[in-house]
């Protein structure tokens, strides 16, 4: 089957969590369907292969687990992207919108160095607050951004336009 029906059908989608009126993306069925995953991770990683990534940058949580499956793909380092608080080390950290208000996550200040080539990784992208905040903290850091990679994309709700409008190439598998 397509590479595009072998994702959608993996995907498990939840009515009314985490509140009434939202269709929650769960790509836990995705994660746990071999198959899947697979190809999931063989189709971000196909555009970089044979050129030297320094790091993934993997948004906490789910951006974690296919980060490192990529990283371990390109021969690059993982950076973990996390909620405030979680980080032992001294970090930079920045306030981003969510649906309602605002959090705020940091990374390490040694996780990357000035002109490493770093991918950004989620499972998906929906306002695009969320790795538009993760753009900022690369960014800050001197990161050169070379893209930023998501399973799903939501395209209604504007992420990836805001994202290409800070000069981010976005890649995305299925909308
Ligand atoms: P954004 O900041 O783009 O509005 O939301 C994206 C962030 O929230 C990502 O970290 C993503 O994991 C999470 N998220 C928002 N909606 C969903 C959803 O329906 N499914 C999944 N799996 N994650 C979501």
């Amino acid at each position: 089957s397509s590479l595009e029906e072998t994702l959608l059908s993996s995907i498990r989608t939840i009515p009314d969590y985490p509140k009434p009126g939202i269709l929650f993306r769960d790509i836990t069925t995705l994660l746990g369907n071999a198959r899947a995953f697979r190809r999931a991770i063989d189709e971000l990683v196909h555009p970089y292969a044979g050129s030297k990534i320094d790091k993934i940058a993997g948004i906490e949580a789910r951006g974690f687990i296919l980060g490192g499956a990529i990283a371990h793909q390109l021969s690059a380092g993982f950076v973990p992207i996390r909620k405030k608080g979680k980080l032992p080390h001294e970090t930079v950290r920045v306030a981003y919108s969510l649906e309602y208000g605002l959090d705020e996550m940091e990374m390490h200040r040694d996780a990357v160095k000035p002109g490493e080539k770093v991918i950004l990784v989620d499972d998906l992208i929906a306002t695009g607050g969320t790795a538009e905040g993760a753009v900022r903290l690369l960014t800050q850091m001197g990161a050169d951004i070379v893209a930023a990679c998501f399973i799903v994309d939501l395209p209604d709700l504007g992420g990836r336009a805001k994202l290409e409008a800070l000069g981010v190439d976005v890649r995305t598998l299925i909308a």
